[in-house]
């Protein structure tokens, strides 16, 4: 690939969850211009994607149907990979990562993943009797949950397409790609945590998923909400519709249509508690007991039918 070359975008023409073609534009531009330039210019990168960028155009959609917003123009497959492979180099990514990780950012990352570990372990224990509930981990970068997962006892695997998390992986039954776990399911539980707004067709990804679940088997999907987002104006939108990075959109209604459609099914997620403070343990409880008043979220647990 020579230097000076543009990027190749595709178009989604249809919706990525309900397939209708009505889309309405709710804000585009181009790479070159505005403030996603800056956001752009100053982000840490590998190989830095401006040059090939320039004139190209982005354009952020609504489904007229379903609701589900989205970047129209996504990077072709072999741009996309020139993005895992150069644009967003180990060190690019670890300093990109370094500002966010603290010590308090660590710690609730082990509880909450804890949490999921205790709140899969109940929901399902009528799917598998004595047997270790056996979990798979789409997207799941480093192995963090993985390996929470198995201290516990879980038959866990995951699916990571980015071979450099896959070779830093602390966990090692973790695999390239769905077709190298089709052999292992049924899985009690699947996870996506922070991927659904990566993917270039969630549907199809999630139909496949499906069938990797046995019946009553318990989907995990964590997304950024993306409520009241529609154009890239400051840093907040750009971190929730990077149109190279997030190129899909949901809120918590969107969310819950994308998964009805597939046959799923939301369920309350239970408590999962982890904590030695007795204040954060009756917040939690209160919290829960008031959670009609609560915002709706796009953390969601969710029962195949
Ligand atoms: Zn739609």
């Amino acid at each position: 690939m020579s230097e000076t070359k543009t990027a190749a975008f595709v178009e989604r023409v249809a919706c990525i969850s309900c397939g209708g073609s009505k889309l309405l534009e709710l804000s585009s531009g181009r790479f070159d211009e505005g403030a996603l330039k800056h956001f752009i210019e100053e982000d840490p990168w590998g190989e830095h994607p401006a040059p090939f960028l320039r004139g190209q155009r982005w354009s952020y959609v609504a489904c007229q149907d379903c609701g589900l917003a989205f970047h129209r123009y996504i990077l072709a497959p072999e741009w996309n990979e020139r993005r895992f492979s150069k644009w967003m180099s180990q060190e690019a990514i670890e300093a990109f990562e370094r500002p966010l990780k603290t010590p308090a950012s660590e710690f609730r990352k082990a509880a909450d993943y804890t949490a999921h570990v205790l709140r899969i372990e109940q929901l399902t224990r009528a799917l598998r009797g004595s047997g270790a509930p056996r979990v798979l981990d789409f997207g799941c970068g480093y192995g963090g949950f993985l390996s929470m997962c198995s201290m516990y006892g879980f038959d866990a695997y995951g699916v990571d397409r980015s071979s450099a998390k896959r070779d830093n992986n602390s966990f090692s039954r973790v695999y390239a790609g769905i077709e190298d776990v089709d052999g292992m399911a049924p899985f009690h539980a699947i996870t996506l945590f922070e991927v659904l707004e990566h993917l270039d067709d969630p549907h199809g990804l999630m139909l496949r998923l499906r069938d990797l679940l046995s019946a009553g088997g318990i989907l995990v999907l964590e997304t950024p909400d993306c409520s009241g987002v529609h154009n890239l104006e400051t840093r907040y939108d750009y971190s929730r519709i990077h149109p190279l990075e997030h190129i899909n959109g949901f809120t918590p209604e969107t969310l819950k249509r994308f998964a009805a459609r597939l046959g799923f099914t939301p369920i309350i997620r239970p408590i999962g508690c982890v904590t030695s403070d007795l204040r954060q343990i009756v917040k939690t409880v209160a919290k829960r007991m008031l959670s009609t008043l609560m915002k709706p979220t796009t953390q969601l647990y969710f029962r195949k039918l």
